[in-house]
């Protein structure tokens, strides 16, 4: 292990000494999740077991019937088929993720976009056509036009107070950047209230720690890594104590393909409209929030090491980037709010 990052604050949680940790699992989002808590009970068949499945599940399953795009009929998938000028109420956790995501759209430039709907869907990366069919083509130029000229969040009209956004005509939301965050989020906020303080849940890489384990420790993550070629240097290992914090991590290498021998990822660039080329491998956001680090990590891997950079420090996220070099070679460099964590 090479570096290790810690909490500047601790909560002042007590163990809960002599309990143990139970763990479940289960699918959601196209992805798996996992919880693990300190707790009494023994086994996946305790009823503290099946009462932490049925909170869990329940929330992953409101969040998917909110903002997936994947789901027909989803509120999401009813606004972006909605008519011009329509107005929706949306429901309250997609009213927050609406609201963080407009925001973060304002402050990186457009470089975080979630109205980039309809590019996603050009480049294969929604939910039809999909780049892995047989015969998918990425877009021409005049397919990129007009999947550009439809993601402006700008025309979108959002009334914060009464929950209420306008479809401005041919708007494609896609929370895809930011929404599996808020549900890590949300499912360990429930599994709170249900009195289960101690919790480490994960949605497809991303996660959330609150509490400590019953041997008095915090849960240890480490970061993921970007796969390094055979014969290559591995990474440096980070270790992180996820005690009041959290973690999400945007790679170039899980969903990408290659077509006439450049890589394109699923990270897509809304100010040209192609994916991102810049060589940053990934970016690991930690972040009190599990919604914010989500949003930062997609928005810090479109803007690339430098301007990602001046972003992060001037927004003080704690951001690890992974660069792959010319020579094939990784290169870190840490946000300054991320060097404070290492120390
Ligand atoms: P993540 O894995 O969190 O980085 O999210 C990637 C997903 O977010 C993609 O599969 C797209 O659906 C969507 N996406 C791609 N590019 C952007 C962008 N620039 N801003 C917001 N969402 C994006
Ligand atoms: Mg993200």
């Amino acid at each position: 292990m090479n570096r290790v990052l810690v909490p500047l604050q601790m909560d002042g949680a007590m163990p809960l000494l002599g309990a143990r940790v139970q763990q479940l699992d289960g699918q959601t989002m196209g992805t798996t999740w996992q919880v693990r808590w300190v707790g009494q009970g023994n086994g996946p068949q305790s009823q503290q077991a099946e009462a932490v499945r049925v909170a869990v599940q329940g929330v992953l399953d409101l969040v998917v019937a909110q903002m997936s795009t994947w789901l027909p009929g989803s509120d999401l998938d009813r606004f972006n088929r909605a008519g011009a000028g329509s107005r929706h109420v949306l429901p309250e956790a997609m009213a927050d993720v609406l609201d963080a995501a407009l925001w973060l759209a304002q402050v990186s430039g457009g470089a975080f976009n979630p109205a980039a709907g309809a590019l996603v869907n050009a480049w294969g990366f929604g939910p039809s056509p999909r780049y892995t069919d047989p015969g998918f083509a990425p877009p021409d130029s005049e397919a990129v036009q007009l999947a550009l000229a439809r993601q402006d969040w700008r025309r979108l009209r959002w009334d914060r107070t009464k929950r209420e956004a306008q479809q401005p005509g041919g708007l494609l939301l896609d929370f895809s950047a930011i929404a599996k965050g808020h549900a890590v989020d949300l499912v360990s906020r429930r599994l709170a209230a249900i009195g289960i303080g101690h919790t480490l849940v994960e949605v497809g890489g991303e996660l959330r720690g609150q509490g400590l384990r019953p041997d008095g420790q915090p849960w240890w993550v480490d970061l993921e890594t970007p796969p390094t070629c055979a014969g290559q240097a591995p990474l440096p290992t980070t270790r992180v104590a996820l005690h009041g914090l959290c973690v999400a991590t945007s790679g170039d290498y899980r969903r990408v393909y290659t077509h006439g021998g450049q890589r394109l990822p699923h990270t897509l660039d809304p100010r040209h409209g192609q994916p991102v080329s810049h060589g940053l491998a990934s970016v690991s956001v930690v972040h009190t929030e599990c919604l914010w680090a989500d949003a930062w990590s997609t928005a810090l891997t479109v803007l690339g090491v430098q301007d990602g950079l001046a972003l992060a420090r001037a927004h003080g996220v704690a951001a690890l980037f992974v660069q792959r070099e010319a020579d094939g070679r990784f290169t870190e460099t840490l946000s300054p709010a991320m060097e404070a964590l290492a120390e």
